[in-house]
């Protein structure tokens, strides 16, 4: 007999939208070709090719910005990771995240959104949406859904989440928002970036679109920028569509959809090197004297360590933590490493370190960073999936250059 099950998630990454002979492609390549046309010659005048009936899964492509075969390999499977049933591929995580919030608002609507959320999309929500759409936003420590649920009003439109958040690796209950939506008219958003569908999937938790900068994890490689949204809502997604195709038009280039789609494959196996290392990584800080904190999920003392096990199927690659010390020790510290890049951005197979009160959240005011609890020695480490031992060597080096000013004052006299 037949095995009928369903593909398991690791399959997909590797296979999902790319049928040899399917996609426009007659060689049968294995892999997704790369498309570059801007433009498809139409089988005639007399074919029923209206613009709004083009069907990509059909084989139909008109322009390439409504739709390309290479990225609708990538928006096919996207969609199959996430577990909706319309994916949509964008410029970047910035455009994916815009076009989703423009489909969900209108002037006078009302957001709420995670006060740990992305910096830029923070900067997306103040200064577009509030100052030029007239758009109302609320932010909330949404570690705790009561306080979603008191700043939810009748004009609340939207509610974006992010879990865990950047830097700080807060969580929120997805599902538990989920619930406090269910009677309401409210698009539930969730930037499920940092943790990937790999180890959550937030429209199974019953959020109804998910975003992604897939310039991340997704990709993985550090080499195209690039985002994504997935929803099961036909509704939404028509609309999301309409917005992507010719409202803003930000789509996802056929070469960077090739990389996307080529950088999914192996997102399995690198989330689970990402997660074994970052583990050790947090274990091995939690232990120094040096460090005063440690945010990790996957820790038991993180207070959300709870909630991650039951919302996440693992605790992913990204972790900060807290020099007990002054912006001079950070910086020491940093200046030392060589396997840990000094670089903004996470999700790449390269180990990543940051100093967010210096780089991604420098726009914020020192009163908000205070407030998010973004102190001048916090650093952000995306963990790669290089050998560990060389990666923890290679903190001891950072911690034996801030130590070594300390324990020898006296040789500067
Ligand atoms: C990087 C990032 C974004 C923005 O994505 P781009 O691809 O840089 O536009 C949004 N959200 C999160 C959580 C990110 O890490």
């Amino acid at each position: 007999m037949e095995d009928q099950s369903e593909p398991t998630f690791d399959t997909l990454t590797v296979s999902e939208g790319e049928e040899p002979f399917e996609n426009g492609s007659e060689a049968g390549d294995v892999v997704s070709p790369i498309h570059l046309a801007s433009t498809f010659a139409l089988p005639g005048l007399d074919a029923e090719m209206r613009l709004e009936d083009v069907d990509p899964a059909a084989g139909e492509f008109v322009y390439g910005r409504l739709s390309n075969p290479t990225r609708h390999a990538l928006e096919t499977r996207l969609a199959a990771l996430e577990g909706g049933a319309h994916g949509a591929a964008f410029a970047s995580g910035t455009a994916a995240i815009f076009t989703t919030l423009l489909a969900g608002v209108t002037p006078g609507d009302h957001v709420v959104a995670f006060e740990d959320l992305y910096a830029g999309t923070r900067r997306m929500l103040n200064d577009v949406f509030q100052s030029r759409l007239g758009v109302d936003v609320t932010y909330v420590d949404a570690t705790d859904t009561a306080n979603v649920a008191a700043a939810l009003r009748e004009e609340t439109a939207a509610v974006w989440m992010e879990s865990p958040t950047n830097p700080k690796l807060a969580l929120c209950d997805i599902a538990g928002i989920a619930d406090l939506l269910a009677d309401r008219d409210v698009m539930f958003g969730v930037d499920n970036t940092f943790a990937s569908p790999y180890f959550q999937r937030p429209l199974e938790l019953g959020a109804d679109v998910v975003a992604h900068s897939t310039t991340k994890y997704l990709n993985g490689h550090s080499d195209a920028i690039a985002g994504a949204v997935v929803t099961d809502d036909d509704a939404l997604a028509e609309e999301i569509r309409f917005l992507q195709q010719v409202g803003v038009g930000a789509v996802s280039g056929p070469f960077d959809s090739y990389l996307v789609l080529r950088g999914m494959k192996t997102l399995a196996a690198r989330m689970d090197r990402h997660e074994a290392n970052a583990m050790a990584v947090a274990e091995f800080l939690d232990e120094r004297p040096e460090v005063s904190d440690v945010y990790y999920p996957g820790l038991p003392s993180h207070p959300d360590h709870e909630l991650a096990r039951e919302q996440m199927s693992g605790f992913g690659g990204i972790l900060s933590f807290e020099l007990d010390g002054d912006i001079g020790d950070a910086k020491r510290f940093v200046e030392a490493l060589s396997e840990f890049t000094l670089a903004v951005s996470v999700g790449g197979v390269e180990s990543l370190i940051e100093l967010p009160a210096a780089m991604t959240h420098e726009p914020l005011s020192p009163a908000e960073r205070e407030a998010l609890g973004i102190s001048d020695t916090l650093m952000r480490v995306s963990v790669g999936i290089e050998g560990i031992d060389d990666l923890i060597a290679d903190l001891k080096g950072g911690f034996a250059a801030m130590d070594r000013r300390q324990t020898t004052p006296s040789a500067e006299n």
